[in-house]
Formats: structure tokens, C-alpha cells, sequence
């Protein structure tokens, strides 16, 4: 049985890298472990009146480019582990984008599902109680993440203002419009991700407008990057999508934007009109020329990563890809953009809300749509020169890009 251990997973990918980079080993174990790790036990009082008490983590990885910054998950199966491995690939995230921040992830063991509105506002704040005193616009600044809302920001930025006692709106990202969000964010993770298809069907010689697609995973990511593969690249089939219930296929192609109101309005893909049913593992092999992970971590492996059958793997979750099927798709010439450059326009667009707090100056969506196509964009073709010149994987490629970065930092800083 392959590693699934996310962190393990994360380390093993950053060994190859700095073997290849021959870093000494201070500079090695320096990057392989976060800096500081919070674990707390948070009491809530449910609709029932009984308390429940969360086990929850803010993983602070790596601050030698700037204050840490990534997401908030309130997952079931959230671990400790987890959230290491996805502090450290916003890490190298927001070093692929050259954005001035480092890398953090927190999370709450919870079923956001099975909780009414109330209890998820005393759960959201008192997360912010409890880890409000180790984050701030210049320590750490949290962000939505799997099953995490603006509406949830919102409500831990204000917890954050009580702490203080006036408002500090750069401690936290994604938050709605009017308290301080930026125009853009909601669909920047995926719009990151259409700009990086953009540059890859070029380099490839694939016209994005004939190709066929297919999403896994139909939440914030894969909604948005359903829709906006036809509005960006101005064509294109959308094959079939599947969410953590089920999933629905249509060889004739389906309308993203009405696929998106239906899974908005009955919670779930499946019963699509002009669709059949299909699981979220056959949707993997599908025979489709661009392939888009947007669920969770681990979604192509060993055991299936051979039936792969896409041209482009744009992976718009964290994590979706193990070491082992890396190995299997590099082989078989697919051509992999991997997570933490094709899913960083959320975190760049989230800098972009910061910048706009700090000068309480905000922008217009064309600055904000220019800005960001200019980031992925200069990523992506730093990226794929790496890749080129030598001779890599795409992911090896943005490792030695994004951690060549960071330990520059790191040794400028005297660290290492
Ligand atoms: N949770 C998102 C990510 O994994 C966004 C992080 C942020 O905006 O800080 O990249």
C-alpha cells in the first residue's frame, strides 16, 4: 500500500527537489517541518444545549518570504497531518506566484453538514478565540478553504475586532464585499487555473476551444472552473462532474453554468437532465483531453493513475496527485500542472484583498482579473522553463522554482 499521509507525501515531493537543488541538511530539515504548530480544544454550545468540544490546529510552515498565509477547512477527517502537508504547499504556493507571504493552513475536525447556521457562527468564532492571539495581518492571515465561506470569514474577522477592539480587516481573506473582500476572490482559484490551461494547451499545441473536459469535484474550485473554461477560452465540452455524492456524464457536453444552478439548488450534481450517472473513480479514466482534480487529496494514486487518459491534468485541489501516480502519468506523457501553481490564484487574489485593507483603497474586477492573469501567467512560463530546461516533471519544476525562492530567503535572513 503506497503512503496516503498527505505530510509524508509533501516531504517526499520536497526531498526530490532539494536533492536535485543539493541544499545541506540544516536547509533540508529547516524546510521539511513547520515553524510552529497550534493544536486547541474548543468548546461550542450546540442547538441542543449540550457542548461539544473541536479539536482543531493553525499550522504556521514557513514565514522567510513574508507572514504565513492559507486557508481554514472544516473537514471530518481533517488530521494534524493534513493540515502540515497543505501548510506547506501554500508555502511553495505562494512562492511559485512570488507574492511577499509564507505559508500556513488551519482546520477544525467538524461535519459543517450536519451543523445549523448558529452553531457553525460559535464554532467560526470560537476558532478565532482561540487561535486570534498567535495570527494577525502581520503574523498569519487565514482564508476559506474546503467547506469554508465568506460568510464564515466575515464572522471571524469581526470575532477579531472584538478582540481588539477595532477593525483589522487584513487578518483575514475572502471575506464578502462589504466587509472588506475583494472584487474577484470568489472565483479566483479557478480563474488561476483556466490562465494556466490557457498557456499549457499554447505550449502543447491543444485548441482549448475543441477540447473535451471533465471536473472532480464540484465545489467553489470546480464550479468556477467549469464556467470559466467556456467564458476564458471560448469554447470547449464539458464531458461530465461528479461531487462527493455521485456524478453525472453527457457525451453530447453539458451547460456548465445550468449544471452549476442545479448543484446549487438540489446540493448535488446527480438526476442532471441529459446525463447519466458516473462515479467519481470512472470519471478519472475518462478519455477527455483536460482533466481538473477539485475535490481533496489522494484522488489519483497508483491504482489508477495508468487509466488515466487526459492530456492535462489542471489540479485545482491540493494534493490530488500521490508521488507514486506522478511517476505513472510522467511516463505516459501527461502533462501535469500541479496544485500549488494551478490553484494559486485564490491566494493571490487573497494578497490582492490585503494590499487593498492595507491602503483601504479597492479596485476595480479589470485591475484585479489584469493583476492576477499577469501572476499566473509569469508563474506558469517560470515554471515551464524549469520544466524545460531540466528536464523534469512539471511538479519537480515548480518545487525547485518555489523552494529555490524560499531558501533564498531563508539564507539571506541568516537561518540556514
Ligand atoms: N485555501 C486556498 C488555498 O489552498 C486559499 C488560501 C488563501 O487565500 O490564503 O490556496
Amino acid at each position: 500500500m503506497a503512503e496516503l499521509n498527505p505530510f509524508k507525501i509533501a516531504q517526499a515531493q520536497l526531498d526530490e527537489a532539494t536533492e536535485i537543488l543539493g541544499y545541506d541538511k540544516g536547509t533540508r530539515d529547516l524546510l521539511r517541518w513547520p515553524k510552529r504548530e497550534l493544536v486547541v480544544h474548543i468548546p461550542v454550545r450546540m442547538d441542543s444545549g449540550e457542548v461539544k468540544v473541536f479539536e482543531a490546529y493553525r499550522v504556521q510552515y514557513n514565514d522567510a518570504l513574508g507572514p504565513t498565509k492559507g486557508g481554514l477547512r472544516f473537514h471530518p477527517a481533517e488530521t494534524v497531518d493534513t493540515v502540515r502537508a497543505l501548510a506547506a504547499w501554500m508555502t511553495w504556493k505562494t512562492a511559485v506566484v512570488d507574492i511577499p507571504l509564507g505559508g500556513g493552513k488551519g482546520g477544525v475536525v467538524c461535519n459543517p453538514k450536519e451543523m445549523s447556521e448558529g452553531e457553525l457562527e460559535r464554532l467560526a468564532r470560537a476558532y478565532m478565540r482561540a487561535v486570534g492571539h498567535f495570527i494577525g495581518p502581520d503574523v498569519d492571515v487565514p482564508a476559506p478553504d474546503v467547506y469554508t465561506t465568506p460568510q464564515i470569514m466575515a464572522w471571524m474577522a469581526d470575532e477579531y475586532a472584538v478582540m481588539r477592539g477595532y477593525n483589522v480587516p487584513g487578518v483575514i481573506t475572502g471575506k464578502p464585499i462589504p466587509v472588506g473582500g475583494s472584487l474577484g476572490r470568489h472565483d479566483a482559484t479557478a480563474r488561476g487555473g483556466i490562465f494556466c490551461v490557457r498557456e499549457a494547451a499554447v505550449a502543447l499545441g491543444i485548441d482549448p476551444k475543441t477540447a473535451t473536459y471533465a471536473v472532480q469535484g464540484f465545489g467553489n474550485a470546480g464550479q468556477y472552473g467549469a464556467t470559466l473554461y467556456q467564458e476564458i477560452l471560448g469554447g470547449g465540452k464539458l464531458i461530465a462532474a461528479s461531487d462527493s455524492r455521485g456524478g453525472v456524464i453527457s457525451k453530447a457536453g453539458m451547460d456548465p453554468a445550468k449544471l452549476v444552478e442545479h448543484k446549487l439548488s438540489t446540493g448535488k450534481v446527480e438526476n442532471f437532465g441529459g446525463t447519466e450517472p458516473i462515479s467519481n473513480e470512472d470519471l478519472l479514466e475518462l478519455d477527455v483531453d483536460i482533466l481538473f482534480p477539485s475535490a481533496l487529496e489522494n484522488a489519483i494514486t497508483d491504482k489508477n493513475a495508468a487509466k488515466v487518459k487526459a492530456k492535462i491534468i489542471c489540479e485545482l485541489a491540493n494534493g490530488p496527485t500521490t508521488p507514486e501516480a506522478d511517476k505513472i502519468l510522467q511516463e505516459k506523457g501527461c502533462f501535469v500542472i500541479p496544485d500549488f501553481l494551478a490553484n494559486a490564484g485564490g491566494v493571490t487574489v487573497s494578497y490582492f484583498e490585503q494590499v487593498q485593507n492595507n491602503m483601504n483603497f479597492y479596485w476595480t474586477i479589470e485591475e484585479v482579473y489584469e493583476r492576477l492573469d499577469k501572476k499566473m501567467t509569469d508563474a506558469f512560463h517560470a515554471v515551464y522553463e524549469m520544466h524545460k530546461a531540466k528536464k523534469v516533471n512539471m511538479r519537480v519544476a515548480a518545487y525547485l522554482v518555489a523552494v529555490s525562492r524560499v531558501a533564498e530567503a531563508m539564507k539571506l535572513r541568516g537561518w540556514v
